[in-house]
């Protein structure tokens, strides 16, 4: 677990398991091989290191080594930052990163709708979009939203509230199992007693199974809406903290490396549908994800 600390303003942070970016943090501060930095300069510290200079040294050459290769393994092989979340809004399916080489070996990278792709070219009004345009667009947008508290803000809640009625749903449902589950267990508990022992009533031993089965099937149903409400409530985020986090995603931005703006990117944006026709752009945000960047870019150390 990360270092935990409470916050001027009483917030609770750390505490939490390791992620990848406090695991670098962790691995690259140089305070514990006794030294202090001071914005890009390293200088001597006060303190005595605890760990030894050369075990340091090696660590960071394979960090380096791994984060350079790193990037072009796991970013794949066209770069494109949006695989996997745009989808064509006309066709309701994917659209795939593709790319063509054009006169002078510029390389020309596009998306393209998987439909238009198998079933021709006129069955799709949106057939393809230019990469560089479409991921400048999108990371703008996010960008603005986080730039802008109030509007990320209102976009959580109304996502927030339209969680929290399905959460509402689903106990209401619970609820109405549960009455009729001890309802049925008691008309079990009757049929048991009136059963002849060592005789075979049919008709009663037909009532038994029936109830056992109605018995059997809610109780699946009453487990897999608690997973459900479970997997929901865990999706839950603190609009204020939420804000916060879409505000760090555009600070930092910039200083991520390709690899991690597209991780970060897939993780926040559950999808992007793009409509050719209207040229229109829908993104929906992945409320789990926003807590991921949430615990991913708020892992700070305290000053
Ligand atoms: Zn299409």
């Amino acid at each position: 677990m990360t270092k935990q600390w409470t916050t001027k303003k009483g917030t609770h942070r750390g505490g939490k398991p390791f992620n990848k970016t406090s695991l670098h943090r962790l691995l690259t501060n140089v305070t514990y091989i006794g030294k202090l930095r001071y914005k890009d300069e390293v200088h001597e510290g006060e303190q005595d290191g605890i760990v030894d200079p050369d075990v340091f040294e090696k660590v960071q050459a394979r960090l380096n080594r791994n984060g350079r290769s790193g990037g072009s393994e796991v970013r794949n092989k066209h770069g494109a930052l949006l695989k996997g979340i745009l989808r064509c809004k006309a066709c309701d399916c994917s659209m795939t990163p593709s790319h063509s080489t054009k006169a002078g070996n510029k390389r020309y990278r596009y998306y393209v709708c998987l439909q238009a792709q198998k079933r021709g070219w006129d069955k799709c009004p949106t057939k393809s979009v230019p990469a560089g345009e479409i991921e400048r667009f999108v990371v703008e947008q996010v960008r603005a939203i986080g730039r802008d508290r109030l509007l990320a803000r209102e976009s959580i809640e109304k996502a927030s509230a339209s969680v929290r009625e399905q959460i509402a749903a689903l106990a209401t449902e619970e609820l109405l199992i549960q009455r009729n589950l001890a309802q049925w267990q008691n008309q079990l508990a009757d049929v048991i007693r009136k059963l002849p022992a060592g005789d075979e009533d049919s008709v009663l031993l037909g009532i038994l199974a029936d109830l056992q089965d109605r018995i059997r099937e809610n109780e699946k149903r009453l487990s897999e809406i608690r997973i459900d409400s479970d997997g929901l409530r865990k999706t839950m985020v603190d609009p204020d903290e939420a804000a916060e986090a879409l505000a760090s995603f555009d600070e930092l931005w910039d200083t991520l490396v390709p690899r991690e703006q597209a991780e970060t990117l897939q993780m926040l944006i559950r999808q992007i549908e793009y409509d050719g026709m209207s040229e229109r752009i829908a993104i929906t945000f992945h409320m789990a994800g926003i807590k991921s960047i949430e615990s991913r870019l708020l892992a700070e150390t305290p000053e």
